[in-house]
């Protein structure tokens, strides 16, 4: 090399000894062999035990997947990773102003690589603060809990998005919070004690998120919170460097949110669902992450409440499902397409014969214009969950009233003596509802000791106020069942707690009665403790003889099922009747 060109080389040399970033020149197995005194003063508080032989082995904390990226880069030369952001923690020791670096790798030939390191601190500050003015300008700032808003977050979850994606770990996850049952807070105690608890749910996210060890993740972005509707809110963690994190706090906003809030004398319980998204799964743009992630929190709600679930794909193709039946059971109700079958419940409590006129169960079904007969498990939690479920139970209810009087008339004493109408949950919470039935009771008048309303054990075993409402709807002179039990949450030992007249046996126990000893004793025991407290039995779901007789022998007074008849249209069940009131068992 001529004289000039040495010289130039060494100029350049000189200039990059003394630059500014840290540059390390190192072999493909990541041994040092040239560093500038910036690289040195970067990464020696890395190093363990001031050892600064292998780059890898220096970083191995911090950027493990380093040594891999750069096995794994097969061309000759070129940019094997830019701009790996390292957020540095308190105990990393060295300059505590430098608290992220960033490291790219280029690599220079076939032996050789070069690692540039930069300290990005005030870049990441300054990306910080740009944040955080934009989430303290008022119009997006949500005026009750003084949270980001809907516009605020959506604003911050694009600037994370339009960020390269995450070299290791799931990067971000959003998570998207709803209330259970928060409008049952707000029609009970007032708008005033559901802001209050609004307020209060802020106030404890932001508590949770605060500091980075509490929620043990490192990030070097805070987690933002933001409310986005008004049981709403939504939480998202930046940087995450390990999939198991984003559960770990998922599960801790749950256990906090979901401890009682004490509002005046008052000690209110909440449940909360989350969905969760993860970087890998976020397409489109932040509305439309934030719309998955809804998908996914509906689903955990769908699933009980109280817990989060992952997005999956299969879950938008079941809300889209849900929407079209939404959509379609909005005109079913406007254009009569609903309907209402009758099975039979048949006294076996007659020596050697059935009592035909026992009662009826109204059972709802829907003429889909295309689909044809849609069964109630198609559609009755969409109803819930749209806010239907209080026209089709009043359609229902009405239905069923109006054709018991109709029978009584038609069919003197050959016409059923009770008929049972299902109550879902939704309906019980909705203001009102008590008197909906008291007036229906009066309009169609229907004899109230001839109405049973069935409920469900997991509607009946909640908490008091719940309790209080069905002894107001015996008030009005009708009685109650407890349906399928024996699949839920309440157990025998509990069954005194329940103002409940009936116990209705589910299918799952009767169809196994001829076949396991098990379940038989585990009829007789509940047929025993209804009876003690004065309730009667029905066996629900009999489809055969054998199953008939045990379950009459095991004392229930009632059976239900396929023997005896399928779910009837009205003018069906008084050709029923007709053909005879008492039959042979
Ligand atoms: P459920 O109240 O326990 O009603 C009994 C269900 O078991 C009915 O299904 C009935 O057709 C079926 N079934 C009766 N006997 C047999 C049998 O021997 N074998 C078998 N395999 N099945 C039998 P359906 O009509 O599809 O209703 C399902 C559930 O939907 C009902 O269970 C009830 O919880 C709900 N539901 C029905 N109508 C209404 C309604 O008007 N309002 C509300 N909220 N829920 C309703
Ligand atoms: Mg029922
Ligand atoms: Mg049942």
């Amino acid at each position: 090399m001529p004289d000039t060109d040495m010289d130039r080389h060494e100029a350049i040399m000189q200039f990059l000894y003394r630059a500014p970033i840290g540059l390390v020149e190192v072999a493909l197995d990541g041994t040092i062999e040239m560093l500038n005194p910036m690289a040195a003063r970067l990464l020696l508080p890395l190093a363990p035990d001031g050892e600064m032989e292998n780059l890898f082995a220096v970083l191995a904390r911090v950027a493990p997947q380093l040594g891999e990226m750069s096995a794994a880069f097969l061309a000759p030369s070129g940019t094997v990773c830019e701009g790996i952001r390292i957020p540095l923690d308190a105990g990393t020791g060295g300059n505590p102003a430098v608290q992220v670096l960033a490291v790219s790798l280029l690599k220079l030939s076939a032996t050789k690589l070069m690692a540039v390191v930069s300290d990005v601190t005030l870049e990441v500050q300054r990306e910080q603060q740009g944040l955080d003015r934009r989430l303290n300008a008022a119009e997006r700032t949500d005026t009750l809990t003084r949270m980001p808003n809907r516009a605020a977050v959506r604003e911050c979850l694009q600037a994370t998005m339009d960020r390269e994606p995450a070299a290791k770990g799931p990067g971000f996850a959003v998570l998207f919070l709803n209330c259970d049952r928060f409008k049952q807070i707000n029609d009970t105690h007032g708008h005033s004690v559901g802001d209050r608890v609004l307020g209060m749910m802020a106030e404890r996210l932001r508590a949770a998120l605060r500091l980075r060890e509490r929620i043990g993740v490192a990030t070097d972005v805070k987690p933002i919170a933001a409310r986005v509707g008004g049981d709403e809110f939504v939480v998202v963690l930046n940087d995450l460097q390990h999939q198991d994190d984003v559960f770990a706090v998922a599960q801790r906003l749950l256990d906090v949110l979901t401890t009682p809030y004490g509002v005046d004398a008052l000690q209110l319980t909440l449940g909360v669902s989350m969905g969760i998204v993860l970087e890998a799964q976020a397409t489109g743009d932040a509305d439309a992450v934030l719309q998955v992630a809804s998908v996914a929190m509906t689903e955990a709600k769908r699933g009980g409440g109280m817990r989060f679930a992952v997005f999956e794909p299969e879950m938008q193709l079941r809300a889209a499902r849900r929407g079209d039946i939404e959509a379609d059971l909005r005109s079913a109700l406007a254009e009569s397409q609903l309907y209402v079958v009758y099975q039979p419940v048949v006294g076996l409590r007659t020596r050697g014969a059935i009592d035909c006129t026992a009662g009826v169960e109204a059972l709802v079904r829907w003429l889909h214009p295309t689909r044809g007969v849609v069964v109630p498990v198609e559609f009755i939690a969409v109803a819930e969950e749209c806010g239907l479920i209080g026209a089709v139970g009043d359609y229902v209810l009405n239905a069923a009233c109006r054709q018991f009087v109709q029978w009584q008339r038609d069919l003197g004493l050959r016409a059923p003596r009770t008929v049972a109408v299902n109550l879902s949950r939704a309906q019980l919470e909705q203001p009102g509802f008590v008197s909906s039935v008291e007036a229906i009771l009066r309009a169609t008048h229907m004899p109230p000791a001839s109405l049973q309303l069935e409920v469900t054990e997991s509607l009946a075993a909640q908490h008091e106020q719940v309790r209080a409402q069905l002894r107001q709807l015996k008030s009005l002179g009708l009685t109650l069942a407890l349906d399928d039990f024996g699949t839920g949450y309440s157990s025998l030992s509990s069954l005194h707690l329940l103002p409940v007249d009936t116990v209705k046996i589910d299918r799952s126990f009767v169809s196994q009665s001829d076949s396991s000893a098990h379940h038989r004793v585990l009829i007789e025991a509940t047929v025993r403790v209804a009876n003690s407290l004065g309730m009667s039995t029905v066996a629900e779901g009999i489809e055969t003889h054998e199953q008939a007789v045990v379950v009459r022998d095991l004392g229930c007074d009632k059976g239900q099922g396929f023997l005896y008849s399928a779910p009837l249209l009205p003018d069906d069940v008084a050709h029923w009747l007709r053909a005879g009131t008492v039959r042979a068992a």
